[in-house]
C-alpha cells in the first residue's frame, strides 16, 4: 500500500471507531474530499471527479467559487459574532432578497443552520398556528433527522423511531411510476391521490395543521407525482383551513429547470404558506431557512433568539451566491444543460438493461435500476453503479425507497462539454455493473 493508502485506511478505522455506525457514507473506501473547483474535486489521494452531486446538493453554483470565498474571508476578517440578538445588514438583505423570491405575499424570513432545523420550525409554526400537532406528509418522504422531522420522513430507512410529536398521516402522491397508482394515467392519478387524501382527512381526529412535501423527492430517489397535483390538493387543503408548507430544500434555487422553486410545476397550486430552504443557498456553508406569510410566522407569541441562524458570515456568503446565481442565470442553465443531459441520460437507458426509467428535471435527474431483463428494484446495481462511477472520475448520488435509484445533481453552472462527460462516465459505470450482475447470475 502506498503511503497515502495507509494514512485513508487509518483515518477510516479512527472515522468508524468515534462516529455512530449509522452515520451514512459512500463507498466501500469512503471519499475524503481536499479541494474543489467549478464542477470537480479532488481527494486525499490526489484524485479528480466530476461532481455530479453537487457536494451532496449543498454545492449550487460552484466549488471554491471566487465570490463567495471573497464574501466569507472578507466577512471572517471583521467579525464573526453570531446571534440574532443584534442587528445583520447582510441577513436583512439576504431576507429580503429570499422574501421576493419566494412567490409568498407579505412574507417574513427566519433564518436556520439546516434544512432539518428548518422543517421542525415551519412544524412548529403550523402546530401552533392551527392547534393541532396532525400533519400529513407524503410516503417516501425524507424531511430531515431530528426527532421531529423523523416523524414525518416516511421512509423508514431513514426513520429511526416511530416515537413522535406529531402524529403524522401519509398520503400518496410522491411517487408516480411504482405503488399501487402505477397503472393510472397522470389525470387518473391525481384524481386517486385527492380521494386518498380526502379518505385520510376523513379519518383524521378534527383539526390538521399542515401537508409537508417535496416537489420531487430527494432522499427518495427524485420521485413525484405529475404536475399539478399540489394544485389538486390545495384545493382540499383550502377546504379544511390546511396549511401547505413546500420543502424545496433540493429542489429549490432553480435547480428543476423550468422553474425557480419546485412548487411552481404545479401552476394555480401556490403560493404555499410555509416554504423551507437549506443546502445549495449557503454553497456548503450551514445554513437554512423558512418563508412564511406574515401571519403564519408571527403566530409565535414566546419569544425566540437563535444564535448561529443567519450569522454574518454565512449570509455574506449566501448573497454573493445567490447573486451569482441570479446574474448568470444559472436556473436557465440548469434547464438548458440538464435538457442536454436527461438527453443523453435517455439514450444511455435505451441501451441498458438494468435502467427502468430516467427521471426528474433540469438539473435534478434520476435513475432508476434493477436487476438484468426485469423490473425488481436492485439496490445492488446502484452501489455497483457508484462504485464504477468512481473509478470514472465521477461522483454521484443515490436514493429511493429500495435504494435502488441514482441521484444526479450537479452544481448549476454545469457546462455542455461536463454534461457530455460525465453522461460518458455514467454509460461506462452502468455497463460495468450490468456485466458484474450478468456474470453474477449465470456464474
Ligand atoms: N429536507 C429535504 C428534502 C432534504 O433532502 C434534506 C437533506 N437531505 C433535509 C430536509 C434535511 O436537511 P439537513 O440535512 O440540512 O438537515
Amino acid at each position: 500500500a502506498t503511503a497515502t493508502e495507509t494514512a485513508h485506511a487509518a483515518l477510516h478505522a479512527r472515522h468508524r471507531a468515534v462516529l455512530p455506525d449509522w452515520l451514512a457514507t459512500y463507498y466501500a473506501r469512503p471519499i475524503e474530499l481536499t479541494h474543489g473547483a467549478g464542477r470537480h474535486v479532488w481527494d486525499a489521494e490526489g484524485r479528480r471527479y466530476l461532481d455530479f452531486f453537487g457536494g451532496i446538493l449543498t454545492t449550487m453554483t460552484a466549488h471554491a467559487l471566487p465570490e463567495v470565498t471573497a464574501a466569507i474571508t472578507e466577512q471572517a476578517g471583521k467579525i464573526l459574532h453570531s446571534s440574532t440578538l443584534y442587528l445583520s445588514s447582510q441577513a436583512v438583505e439576504l431576507a429580503e432578497r429570499i422574501a421576493r423570491l419566494s412567490g409568498i405575499p407579505d412574507a417574513r424570513v427566519f433564518f436556520t443552520t439546516s434544512g432539518t432545523e428548518a422543517n421542525d420550525t415551519a412544524l412548529l409554526l403550523a402546530t401552533v398556528h392551527r392547534g393541532s400537532n396532525q400533519v400529513l406528509a407524503l410516503r417516501n418522504s425524507y424531511h430531515g433527522r431530528s426527532f421531529t422531522s423523523v416523524g414525518i420522513t416516511g421512509n423508514s430507512s431513514w426513520s429511526p423511531t416511530s416515537l413522535s410529536p406529531l402524529q403524522t398521516l401519509y398520503v400518496h402522491g410522491g411517487v408516480r411510476t411504482r405503488g399501487p397508482f402505477a397503472h393510472l394515467s397522470d389525470a387518473e392519478f391525481t384524481a386517486a391521490c385527492v380521494a386518498d387524501l380526502e379518505d385520510v382527512l376523513g379519518q383524521a381526529n378534527g383539526t390538521v395543521a399542515a401537508l409537508i412535501a417535496e416537489p420531487i423527492q430527494g432522499v427518495g430517489g427524485f420521485t413525484s407525482g405529475p404536475d399539478g397535483l399540489l394544485a389538486a390538493f390545495k384545493e382540499v387543503l383550502d377546504r379544511h383551513g390546511i396549511l401547505w408548507i413546500t420543502d424545496e430544500v433540493q429542489t429549490g434555487w432553480g435547480r428543476t429547470g423550468e422553474h425557480f422553486w419546485g412548487w411552481q410545476a404545479h401552476g394555480q397550486a401556490g403560493p404555499p404558506d410555509i416554504l423551507t430552504f437549506a443546502k445549495g443557498v449557503g454553497n456548503g456553508m450551514s445554513m437554512g431557512g423558512v418563508v412564511a406569510r406574515a401571519d403564519v410566522m408571527n403566530c409565535l407569541t414566546a419569544n425566540s433568539i437563535s444564535t448561529f441562524g443567519g450569522s454574518p458570515i454565512t449570509t455574506a456568503g449566501a448573497l454573493a451566491n445567490l447573486g451569482y446565481l441570479v446574474d448568470h442565470d444559472l436556473q436557465g442553465n440548469a434547464r438548458r444543460v440538464g435538457g442536454l443531459l436527461r438527453a443523453r441520460l435517455d439514450a444511455v437507458a435505451a441501451g441498458s438493461g438494468i435502467v427502468r426509467e430516467v427521471r426528474g428535471r433540469g438539473l435534478m435527474l434520476g435513475v432508476e435500476l434493477v436487476e438484468p431483463g426485469g423490473d425488481v428494484p436492485s439496490a445492488t446495481a446502484a452501489s455497483l453503479v457508484l462504485e464504477a462511477a468512481r473509478e470514472h472520475g465521477l461522483l454521484i448520488g443515490k436514493g429511493g425507497r429500495a435504494g435502488n435509484a441514482l441521484r444526479i445533481a450537479p452544481p448549476l453552472s454545469l457546462t455542455v462539454a461536463e454534461a457530455e462527460e460525465g453522461a460518458d462516465a455514467l454509460a461506462s459505470a452502468l455497463k460495468q455493473a450490468e456485466a458484474t450482475m450478468e456474470g453474477a447470475t449465470t456464474a
